[in-house]
This record gives C-alpha cells, structure tokens and sequence, in this order.
C-alpha cells in the first residue's frame, strides 16, 4: 500500500508536520489500520500547482491520499478537494486526532477496495 499526505498550506508556514509524520510513522489514529509495510510516497501542502501533484502522485503508484486533520478543521475546500482526490485515490480525510473531528466527521472515500477493514 502506498499513500500520500496533504496538508493545508498556511499551516505548514508554522508547523512541521510532526503531528502527522509521527502518527504515520507509528501507525497511531488514521494510520492504524495499515499494515508496517505501507509505504509514505508523498507529503505535500494543497496550494500551488495541485494537478500536477496528483498526477505524479498517480505515476508514483499512491494508493490512498490522507487529508490533514488541520485541511479538516480549518479548510473550507475540504469537501471539494477530497471528491477530487476520489477521482484517481482513496481518499481518508484526517491524519492525526480522532475520526470524528471537534468540527466534522472525516470524509472516507473508497476507491478499488483500498479502504476495505479500514476506517
Ligand atoms: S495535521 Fe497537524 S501535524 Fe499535520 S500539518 Fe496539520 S497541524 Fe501540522
């Protein structure tokens, strides 16, 4: 399985993505369900030329885009970037935190069965 993080952009002005990194890394919250052989392809932010990301994230062979818990909280694209993701990924709309946000649910959307026994 391979997968890929989105952040919110004016975030990452001021944060690291320990918070991220560390839930990944340890398969904690999102990241739980995925096996220890699950492959980080992609970190990237939702500004700029996001296209192009996802088209290289595409050829990169990602299976499954995380959106940040802060895109979740603070974004107001949130609902639309995650329907354009579906298009070409499964999208699971959160990284650290619990799945049902102090604002919103996460949004989980399947593609192929990547998503299939995982919240
Ligand atoms: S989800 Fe948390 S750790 Fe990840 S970029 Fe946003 S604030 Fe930083």
């Amino acid at each position: 399985m391979k997968i890929a993080i989105i952040v919110r952009s004016e975030t990452l002005d001021k944060c690291t993505g320990k918070g991220c990194l560390n839930a990944f890394f340890k398969k904690l919250d999102a990241f739980a369900p995925y096996a220890e052989n699950t492959q980080l392809i992609g970190f990237t932010q939702d500004g700029g030329d996001l296209e192009k990301k996802i088209a290289k994230l595409k050829e990169l062979g990602v299976d499954v885009v995380h959106l940040s818990s802060c895109i979740r909280g603070k974004s107001d694209d949130y609902e639309r970037l995650a329907r354009r993701l579906s298009q070409d990924f499964a999208v699971v709309g959160y990284t650290h935190g619990k799945f049902d946000g102090r604002t919103r649910h996460a949004i989980c959307l399947d593609k192929g069965g990547a998503l299939a026994g995982k919240k």
